[in-house]
């Protein structure tokens, strides 16, 4: 947990989101601002700043991540989407608690 982290805080419950799923590891909620006319986000509710940060330690939260997006796109009904995670500044990342964006039905104008 990191205190100024908007996606730990989410994870804590003390800020709102629309929530699709939770378990031990992970929550996912929909993206406030959606890309696609389903856009949700697959968080680890452990503080991992980026992808660079993740070790072999991190292997089976990362191919759980995975996983869940294909079985969480299933249940949204989606038949394809797009996955990605913006990885640093540079990588186009804003929000620095790693995240799988899941996109699918088409991009929102
Ligand atoms: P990234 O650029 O990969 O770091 O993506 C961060 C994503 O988090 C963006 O798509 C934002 O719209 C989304 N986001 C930021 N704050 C919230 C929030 N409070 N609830 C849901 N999604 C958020
Ligand atoms: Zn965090």
């Amino acid at each position: 947990m990191s205190a100024d982290c908007i996606f730990c805080k989410i994870a804590a419950g003390t800020i709102p989101s629309k929530m699709l799923y939770e378990d031990e590891d992970v929550i996912v909620f929909h993206d406030i601002r959606p890309l696609a006319k389903t856009h949700f986000l697959i968080v680890p509710k452990a503080h991992i700043e980026t992808l660079k940060d993740c070790t072999v330690a991190h292997q089976s939260l990362l191919g759980k991540m995975m996983l869940l997006a294909a079985k969480l796109a299933a249940e949204q009904g989606l038949v394809g989407y797009k996955t990605m995670m913006n990885v640093g500044r540079e990588g186009g990342q804003e929000v620095f608690h790693i995240h799988l964006h899941v996109f699918g039905g088409g991009a929102v104008a």
